[in-house]
């Protein structure tokens, strides 16, 4: 069957972000090597952002370093015009273990991705963007880069996180989900007594924490079951015959939605005023870290990333909808960006996460032959979006209609 001329131009752009990726592999390989085997923290990616940004460099894109305020966060650009597909890296480490989550890998695929869709914009119009987000581990940097706007006016924005064997795309609805969640701090000021001589003298911050947790458990019969509310008591007095006159506790309040999260936070905040008036301590109610929102997984480009995986010879299994579990910073880019962060497998098995395992698959045969055919993918994915205005507005209808479901 003739194809059309057009088809035949794309299937030759097709090979030949395949190619570059192919052409790069070795190098970028290296590149995970060095940020695997230089483990950095969060905030402290001084080496691993940089070689990062100097790979993108060498290579002709324009670099902006220390984006949004954080010295390891970068941006870089390459192309011109809209629409703009963005990748984003990631090259924090744990502390103590070294690379248990295995973001050196995401660091190339993203980095991978960039460069085979620059060899498309040397011939098509739209931009590629790489972005260095740095202390996914700890405080979210995307979190940070996204409240600066510096994701504004992209049009899709694409990542991809290691797993084990059972790692799956999240192209169904409802699948790729992870919860908004809040930091809290609860500290309640008393006052100190002697506990059995003048204990009517003494305000006791300690009872005003504990009925605060009480209250909690009292909520929990009535929030949605996605709702997830945990803390602990790190401050609960010194020694147990004074009243305690300070006690304060850190809390994380988890739900699906950013709404119903803030809904919760108000909910747990008046608890802890009550606690207040019936103790006569005094409450200090914090909001510790900026919020995490939930997930709006797009999966219109999900199923597009995974069908693009399924033609580079990685075939994954399709997320199931499943309530979420964690939280992560991809959340507040995927409320700005029509976004996937999709999963892989880089072992053959199941294992823990974060562990002496996942550092040692972060380096093995297959993490970097995986992540390699998911940067393929990512970056076909990109073409897609670049050439296929039609897809470009389904994309973007469903990011719009999720979050205004969001809202509603
Ligand atoms: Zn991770």
């Amino acid at each position: 069957m003739a194809q059309t001329v057009e088809s035949m131009a794309i299937a030759a752009v097709r090979r030949a972000v395949v190619d570059a990726i192919d052409a790069s592999t070795a190098e970028l390989i290296q590149l995970s090597k060095f940020i695997h085997d230089h483990p950095e923290v969060a905030l402290e990616e001084v080496r691993s952002s940089a070689a990062c940004a100097e790979f993108l460099e060498r290579r002709g894109w324009s670099m902006t370093r220390g984006v949004a305020g954080l010295p390891t966060a970068f941006r870089a650009e390459v192309g011109t015009g809209r629409p703009g597909v963005a990748y984003l890296s990631e090259y924090d480490a744990l502390p103590g273990l070294g690379h248990g989550c295995g973001h050196n890998l995401i660091a190339i695929a993203a980095i991978g991705a960039g460069i085979g869709l620059q060899a498309a914009v040397d011939h098509i119009p739209g931009t590629v963007l790489v972005f260095g987000t740095p202390a996914e581990e700890a405080v979210g940097g995307k979190i940070i880069m996204a409240e600066a706007g510096v994701f504004d006016g992209i049009d899709a924005a694409m990542g991809a996180h290691p797993g084990t064997i059972e790692a799956s795309c999240p192209t169904v609805e409802g699948s790729g989900q992870a919860l908004a969640c809040q930091a809290v701090r609860i500290e309640f000021r008393g006052q100190a007594a002697h506990a059995a001589a003048d204990p009517y003298n003494g305000i006791n911050a300690l009872n005003a924490l504990i009925e605060t947790f009480n209250g909690i458990n009292a909520l929990r019969q009535h929030v949605r079951t996605d709702a997830r509310i945990h803390g602990i008591i790190t401050e609960g007095g010194d020694a147990s015959n004074v009243v305690p006159d300070f006690a304060a506790g850190n809390f994380l309040i988890r739900a699906q939605t950013l709404a119903y999260m803030n809904e919760l936070v108000a909910k747990v905040r008046r608890i802890a005023e009550g606690a207040a008036l019936i103790t006569g301590a005094e409450l200090n109610y914090v909001l510790a870290e900026r919020p995490t929102y939930d997930m709006i997984t797009n999966h219109t480009l999900a199923r597009r990333i995974k069908r693009n995986l399924d033609d580079v010879g990685l075939p994954l299994p399709e997320a199931r909808p499943e309530d979420g579990s964690g939280s992560t910073d991809w959340g507040n880019v995927s409320y700005v960006v029509p976004s996937v962060e999709t999963g892989y497998p880089i072992l053959d098995r199941v294992c823990t996460w974060h562990s002496r395992d996942v550092v040692e698959a972060a380096d093995s045969e297959m993490g970097y032959a995986n992540t390699i055919s998911v940067a393929k993918s990512m970056a076909l994915t990109g073409l897609e979006v670049l050439t296929e205005p039609e897809l470009l507005s389904q994309v973007k209808g469903e990011f719009e209609r999720a979050k205004a479901a969001r809202a509603a």
